[in-house]
């Protein structure tokens, strides 16, 4: 799969009120061999949960796997990504990545 959305995700980390940009390290994004320990992955995702822009957040996480490889993006590990792009494939075919991103890089 091709990269899609870096304008999506400039949009989403340039949103100044984000848990992940006050508090990078809790979140990981950029490193991929750090395992979290399980306190801090859920007080990551509770974080999320809170977001307000959670839901461009997941289009853009499961639309751009390279780019989404480490961390908690959108309340999610990188296994419950790889999950969530496995039943997109499955329900949508193999261009699922087409219709969750629809119009939002345009
Ligand atoms: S949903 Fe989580 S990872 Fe995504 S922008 Fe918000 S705080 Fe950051």
């Amino acid at each position: 799969m091709s990269q899609h959305g870096t304008d999506e995700e400039v949009k989403i980390k340039r949103h100044a009120g984000t848990p992940c940009i006050r508090e990078p390290g809790l979140f990981s994004h950029d490193r991929p061999l750090v395992n979290l320990s399980v306190e801090r992955e859920r007080y990551a995702k509770r974080k999320c949960a809170g977001c307000d822009v959670a839901a461009d957040c997941l289009r853009w996480a499961l639309v751009n796997p390279s780019s989404s490889k480490a961390g908690i993006w959108a309340a999610t590990t990188i296994r419950e990504r790889q999950i969530l792009r496995a039943r997109l494939h499955n329900r949508l075919g193999r261009n699922w990545w087409m219709i969750v991103r629809g119009n939002h890089n345009k």
